[in-house]
């Protein structure tokens, strides 16, 4: 049967993208290489029999901000939001810990002597989240922002990098690193900009949708949406690897869920040769090396504000994040790596037997490294949650070559879909108008490779099946 548009790849971009032309009443099929759907959006008993372990997203912020996933009815779909009630926690090794709660207030306040100025760091920002999300989650046009006053404090404040606003706006360890570790999501170099635009985003994510997880493990989020574009007559067929974007003549639109290398695999023989150079120079980043544990018990942090996040930052201080993050561009394995930590088991009893617990966690490594990284991850955790080892039943590990055969679309290890400097924030996947179009009147391009790039908020798809639909027209 011919299909209108056939997507290729049922991330979370992928899905949406077919959730998005499915909705507007288009013949759309989906294929999927794996066999199940979404992308990095999966979850399975990777240890022991009983526990649900997410392979790749496991905390959810930019999917509850997403303008676009806001609109569908996706917990008609069984997608039920779990929130913890500390979003992150960031130990030190005083045994105290920074926190990020829902409120401003409480999080200044856990902040010390640095209340006053994280009140006035954020708190301008909250009242205009919801505006400020439409605009840093759109793409990347001329055009006058939904909350301009929010966005030019926004912009005021995230112009420059981590480093430099927790240093410029705070003066205790604590608050720094809690900055640090917001930072340290943007994968460079804590030096650089935007570091600092993704830890404001990210911090005020936590005050205005929390930082939650998907009842029963991120898996939800992709069944959901699955469910979804099936009742809106979609199709979907699992374990295809496409090979070339010829395998479908009679549709009149073709969207990739897949990066710019992949691109070039798939349907670089109907681009022109210098839209095909211009997809060659894109840049992939670090890769990640990812530890999942089954436990007996709680992780027994030692500040009792960790007991309570659903997302640990385990690294430190400022000064040691930053050398932490540095390192994997260096082509260095740090000794004391940055781990994101998420325990999503504490606050959802199905990702474990009955008292048992799940925990998921990874750190930054040179792009395609085979270093295994498992006990320096450990010792970071277990320093400042002395006993953790102890309660480990069975671990799940993943370098960054294990990383892309689990998944095509993590080149190198690189989980964000390449680089997302200020360049390629704006240029991804290359510098045009419409970077959702490719010269191929019927191809599209829509994974997190596009603006605005890597999470899971569909936004990346939303706005490619737009194009499409134009086009379909
Ligand atoms: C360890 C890890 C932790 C993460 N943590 C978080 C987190 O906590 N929160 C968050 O928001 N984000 C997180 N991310 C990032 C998030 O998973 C990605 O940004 C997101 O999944 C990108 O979505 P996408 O649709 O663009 O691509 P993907 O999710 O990568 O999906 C691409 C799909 O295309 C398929 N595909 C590729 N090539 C072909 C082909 N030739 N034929 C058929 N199918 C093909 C792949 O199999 C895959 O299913 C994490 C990622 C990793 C790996």
């Amino acid at each position: 049967m011919p299909y209108d548009a056939v997507v290729i790849g049922s991330g979370p971009n992928g899905l949406a993208a077919a959730v998005a032309l499915a909705r507007a009443g288009h013949s759309v099929l989906l294929v999927e290489g794996a066999d199940t759907v979404g992308g990095g959006t999966r979850s399975a008993a990777l240890t022991l029999p009983g526990f649900v372990h997410d392979v790749c997203s496991a905390v959810h912020p930019m999917a509850v901000a997403s303008p676009f996933f806001q609109t569908l009815p996706l917990a008609e779909h069984g997608l039920e939001w779990v929130q913890p009630e500390v979003a992150v926690a960031h130990p030190l090794d005083d045994g105290t810990a920074a926190a990020l709660f829902c409120s401003v207030d409480a999080t200044a306040d856990s902040l010390g002597e640095d209340a006053r100025a994280y009140r006035k760091l954020m708190g301008p920002l909250v009242a205009g989240a919801t505006g400020l999300f439409g605009d840093l989650l759109g793409p990347p046009r001329l055009r006058f922002p939904n909350s301009p006053l929010t966005a030019m404090r926004f912009g005021l404040r995230a112009i420059r990098s981590g480093s430099g606003l927790a240093n410029a706006w705070f003066r205790t360890e604590r608050a720094k690193a809690l900055i640090a570790g917001l930072a340290a999501h943007a994968v460079i170099p804590l030096e650089q900009s935007p570091s600092a635009a993704i830890a404001i985003m990210l911090g005020l994510a936590g005050h205005a949708v929390g930082w939650p997880f998907p009842k029963g493990g991120a898996q939800k989020i992709a069944d959901a949406l699955a469910s979804y574009f099936r009742s809106l007559g979609g199709r979907i067929e699992t374990g295809r690897v496409v090979k070339s974007v010829d395998e479908f003549p009679n549709a009149r639109a073709l969207l990739l869920d897949v990066t710019p290398r992949q691109v070039l695999t798939l349907a670089g023989h109907r681009l022109h040769a210098r839209y095909q150079r211009a997809l060659g120079r894109y840049r992939y980043g670090p890769g990640v090396f990812k530890v999942d544990w089954a436990l007996s018990g709680p992780i027994p942090w030692r500040a009792s504000e960790c007991r309570r996040a659903g997302t640990v930052h385990v690294g430190g201080t400022l000064e040691e994040v930053a050398a932490a993050e540095r390192a994997p561009w260096r082509g260095e394995h740090s000794e004391h790596p940055f781990v994101l930590l998420a325990q999503p088991s504490v606050f959802d009893p199905t990702r474990a037997p009955e008292g048992k617990h799940t925990a998921w966690g990874y750190c930054h490594v040179p792009h395609g490294s085979t270093v295994d990284m498992t006990s320096r991850i450990e010792s970071q955790v277990e320093r400042f949650a002395p006993g953790f080892r102890d309660l480990i039943l069975m671990r799940h590990t993943m370098n960054t070559v294990e990383m892309e055969s689990h998944n095509p679309n993590y080149v190198g290890g690189d989980i964000a879909g390449g680089v997302t400097d200020w360049w390629q924030l704006f240029t991804r996947p290359v510098a045009r108008l419409n970077p959702y179009s490719t010269p191929d009147r019927s191809v599209f391009i829509c994974s997190s490779s596009t603006p605005p790039g890597g999470g899971v908020h569909g936004m990346c798809g939303y706005f490619a099946a737009i194009s499409a639909a134009r086009r379909l027209k």
